[in-house]
């Protein structure tokens, strides 16, 4: 008898885009006329082309495939020493990270979802509401949680609400947590933390023994001088941290794939027993069991992001998106809405009118404006009353979608 894993029976159906899916279907149904000027600002996917110095750094990679002297085969499980040590230089220089901490892979949802591999159960986790789906349901796949309530919430989680009146980063629990979750930028907020607000954090996190899973994909659209950029800006967290990074959102390879963690070598876990052990021969032996190496092409890609052209490249790609989303918080506060985020990170993130739910703005944005947007709440019950702008997009759609919210929604 084939057992399976009982606890994929828990999850839940994915709710949020088949019913974003659902609406808009049956909007553009019955409004065949209206379909047809329908705008998406839903999804949290990259618009514009890779740039041309990856693109560039990827042919010759391919060219470099096709000649026995230059063929490589399998590569390093934990990435090429040239994109490691080309991060380490860019983003870590100050940092006292070094390039053998820092192991390639090919998305940061994978690196989130299989870190739990080399933690064991029983420990108590800590998620933020509203939140990236991923964390929640890959503990669920894990046995970390019981079954979920008619909100969705699962039993055994501790959810830390982030609303307006703590600036959208959670405030230190009362009970002991074992693992934390924190994005920042966030994901689908936009808001970020503090130094203060993370050196809380990492005391929090050394004081119980704990592990910050600190997922920092949204890092390059930082635009304020006093945000920090990582977790290991802060004292002490090389001893309590995992930095989750990736060159989908700063680079545009949602579609071309590449990512990278930071994983201490300061860095411990506790056995059963309460003796200490490295995380990061851990890791080291899980990636290279489980994983065989990002592709060559597509690691010699993402080192170009660190390039000259690449990083000229990749600034112009991220002032596009942010001015996007500056447009975006202006036409929304224009009509009197209350909004959050867009300022240090491509999402806006705001308030719905008064008594109006995050599905009743999503029908109004959809009948009213034609806009497709994210309703808060699918992010989790602390996202009620709220929804998602993406900045990702053309100006030209985003200057429409402006124009709609001044005309159709003021
Ligand atoms: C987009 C995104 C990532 C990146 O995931 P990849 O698998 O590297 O594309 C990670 N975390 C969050 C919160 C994101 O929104």
């Amino acid at each position: 008898m084939a057992r399976i894993n009982d606890n994929f029976l828990k999850l839940k159906a994915g709710y949020l885009f088949p019913e974003i899916g659902r609406r808009v279907s049956a909007f553009t149904d019955a409004n065949p006329e209206a379909a047809a000027k329908l705008i998406r600002c839903g999804i949290g996917d990259v618009t514009e082309p890779l740039p041309e110095a990856c693109r560039k750094a990827m042919h010759d990679a391919v060219d470099e495939q096709g000649s026995s002297e230059t063929f490589r085969g399998y590569g390093p499980e934990q990435g090429y020493g040239f994109l490691r040590e080309a991060i380490v230089e860019n983003q870590y220089a100050d940092l006292g990270i070094t390039a053998d901490e820092v192991f390639i892979s090919d998305g940061s949802k994978c690196d989130s979802g299989n870190i739990l591999d080399i933690f064991g159960p029983g420990n108590k986790i800590a998620i933020t509401d509203p939140v990236y789906p991923v964390y929640v349901d890959t503990n669920v796949m894990i046995g970390n949680t019981g079954e979920a309530d008619e909100n969705g919430a699962y039993d055994g989680l501790v959810y830390l609400p982030c609303n307006a009146a703590n600036d959208f980063v959670p405030a230190i629990p009362e009970e002991k947590v074992d693992l934390i979750y924190l994005c920042y930028p966030n994901n689908p907020t936009g808001a970020t933390a503090t130094r203060e607000q993370l050196e809380a954090w990492v005391a929090y996190a050394k004081e119980n023994k704990s592990i910050i899973f600190y997922d920092a994909a949204y890092e390059a659209f930082i635009q304020e001088d006093d945000v920090p950029h990582s977790i290991f800006e802060i004292e002490g967290a090389h001893e309590c941290a995992i930095e989750f990074r990736s060159f989908s959102k700063n680079g545009g390879f949602t579609g071309t794939r590449c990512a990278y963690t930071v994983i201490p070598k300061a860095l411990k876990g506790y056995t059963e027993d309460g003796s200490e052990q490295a995380i990061h021969p851990l890791w080291s032996r899980r990636h290279s069991t489980k994983f065989n190496g990002a592709s060559y092409p597509v690691q010699r890609g993402a080192a170009a992001v660190f390039s000259e052209e690449g990083k000229a490249q990749v600034a112009t790609l991220i002032e596009g998106y942010m001015s996007n989303a500056k447009l975006l918080r202006e036409a929304c506060e224009a009509i009197g809405l209350s909004v959050f985020g867009g300022i240090n990170a491509p999402y806006v993130w705001v308030g719905c009118p008064e008594g109006v739910t995050s599905w009743g703005m999503f029908d109004r944005m959809l009948e009213e404006a034609q806009v497709v947007i994210t309703p808060g709440s699918g992010f989790g019950s602390a996202g009620e009353g709220y929804f998602r702008i993406s900045a990702f997009n053309s100006r030209e759609n985003v200057e429409e979608v402006c124009r709609r919210i001044a005309e159709n929604l003021g």
